[in-house]
């Protein structure tokens, strides 16, 4: 009840703030990862295989509920929300609210960001980690932790945050908040810049932290959802400059030979490769198809 009065409050000082604003369309997309979950510390929390998995897909649901709340009450009127973990089945769709929408599974061509396209007045990252780059943060990885140690756009590495930040740019949405470790917020403010973040846990290392308890989490991010809602005007659409030099570095060395047989790929070391995609979007189809494409794919 104390969340309903707090957000009933909200809801009526930002419909106080602009005449007429509550008639208007924004449209919110979430992008909902795990690691960045409260709570989340190992493998244990993060699939089915895990122990704790049913319980913690549930914490997760619950954030991104606490999000869509937040931003609802902000002015929010319809969202848009991607399974972005794991095999994107996560999300206990049924304790989500009508006006939301779930993107579930993969492949998709949009990867973390599927579900996204240039209606969109803002984009919230939940759940987030670091990137494989980063020496701190708590299961810090980029894509896939057993496949790469780095990706980089224009030559800058970049997490899962700056990869998705730049799919957003493509179509002109700016990244209005993220939520995660101390680690995962302090590495998407330093790259993208004014994003509102919400702390959840404080990494001790890849799989130990310090970490907000569920009530206490869903409660930081209901406020940073509407605290970032109520100002989306302000923030400002990460771009990348076109076109987009693409660098994969894999922890193996077959990957990359072969991928070299292909005509658009050239093999830039032993382990790496770069491709050059004419937008955003060819970059994320060509991740995609490099981390899902096997000639056993059924069906
Ligand atoms: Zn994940």
């Amino acid at each position: 009840m104390r969340y309903a009065l707090a957000l009933a409050l909200l809801a009526l000082l930002v419909s106080a703030g602009g005449a007429g604003a509550q008639e208007r369309r924004m449209k919110i997309f979430i992008s909902a990862d795990m690691e960045g979950v409260a709570g989340v510390v190992t493998g244990e929390q993060l699939g089915p295989a895990g122990f704790e998995y049913q319980r913690f897909r549930e914490f997760m649901t619950q954030e991104v509920l606490a999000a869509c709340e937040g931003a609802f009450a902000a002015g929010a009127t319809e969202i848009v929300v991607a399974d972005a973990h794991g095999n994107g089945q996560n999300l206990l769709i049924e304790k989500l609210p009508k006006s939301v929408t779930v993107v579930r599974a993969w492949p998709r061509p949009l990867m973390m960001m599927q579900g996204l396209d240039e209606t969109f007045d803002g984009a919230i990252f939940l759940g987030y980690h670091t990137g494989t780059t980063n020496m701190r943060g708590v299961r810090a990885h980029t894509i896939s932790s057993a496949r790469l140690t780095d990706v980089q756009l224009n030559g800058r590495s970049v997490p899962e945050a700056g990869i998705n930040a730049a799919i957003a740019g493509h179509f002109g949405v700016p990244v209005i908040m993220v939520s995660g470790d101390d680690a995962a917020v302090a590495e998407t403010q330093a790259l993208l810049g004014d994003v509102v973040g919400a702390t959840v846990k404080w990494a001790y290392g890849f799989h130990s932290a310090r970490t907000l308890t569920p009530e206490a989490a869903q409660e930081l991010i209901r406020s940073k959802a509407a605290a970032a809602v109520a100002r989306v005007k302000e923030f400002k659409p990460y771009k990348v400059q076109t076109p987009v030099r693409l660098d994969i570095r894999f922890k193996n060395y077959r990957p990359a030979e072969v991928l070299s047989y292909l005509p658009i790929v050239e093999r830039t070391d032993a382990h790496a490769v770069r491709f050059q995609g004419r937008d955003m979007v060819e970059v994320s189809k060509f991740i995609e198809f490099v981390i899902y494409y096997e000639p056993g794919l059924e069906p």
